[in-house]
């Protein structure tokens, strides 16, 4: 499936809000949404002015939004969808929860890769293990119990050092454990909405999706 490419700044333009799509770097560089307050585009400045956004264009934006954040298609994000419908309990919740257990967003929280984006990337490229056996499905859904690890030889990996490093690293998760030493990680419960980092109303997404 092709992947969004160009630049990635522009996303966070278009939804007026710093969504940290570059990792680390989103902290050092100046940031184009502080510098630009107006989407990208020729017509970004005169958007601004436009008349209020209707309903549909707030749940949209929503959407839109969610979907940049964990970095998904349309379709991989619906099919997402479907499945938290079905679910007993909150909608909404279990989207998020959907999310942020997939495998990419728990190598991500972990601190092996300082963005979603790169840490697609290490388990595309077969550096991650799920329970001692090599996992290179980015929407593999883990659950709690399970042990999330680098394989031996890519422990020691740059960007898996740099990121364990950064200084701007957010704090582990409660619901997470991690040994930085051997690069292993487990999930330790299943996460709760509340404590979840999401800048977003996943009721506006329902309510989109449910029309
Ligand atoms: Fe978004 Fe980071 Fe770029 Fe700022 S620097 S616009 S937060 S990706």
């Amino acid at each position: 499936m092709s992947r969004y490419t160009g630049p990635v700044c522009k996303r966070c333009r278009r939804e007026g809000q710093k969504l940290f799509l570059k990792g680390a770097k989103c902290y050092t560089e100046k940031c184009p949404v502080e510098r630009r307050q107006y989407p990208p585009g020729q017509h970004g400045p005169a958007s601004v002015r436009r008349r209020k956004q209707s309903a549909y264009s707030v749940q949209l934006r929503e959407k839109q939004k969610v979907k940049r954040i964990y970095g998904l298609h349309e379709k991989q994000f619906r099919n997402l969808f479907e499945y938290a419908a079905s679910r007993p309990g909150v909608t909404g919740q279990n989207l998020v929860i959907a999310l942020e257990t997939r495998l990419d967003n728990v190598v991500f929280r972990l601190g092996f890769a300082a963005s979603r984006r790169q840490a697609r990337q290490l388990v595309r490229h077969r550096h991650v293990q799920v329970d001692g056996s090599l996992v290179d499905i980015p929407s593999y859904r883990v659950s709690a119990g399970q042990e999330i690890a680098l394989r031996e030889g890519s422990r020691e990996l740059d960007i898996v050092a740099a990121s364990l490093g950064a200084r701007t690293r957010p704090p582990l998760m409660e619901w997470l454990a991690l040994d930085e030493k051997s690069r292993v990680g487990r999930i330790v419960r299943d996460p709760e909405r509340g404590e979840i980092p999401l800048p977003a109303q996943e009721q506006l997404i329902v309510e989109l999706y449910s029309k």
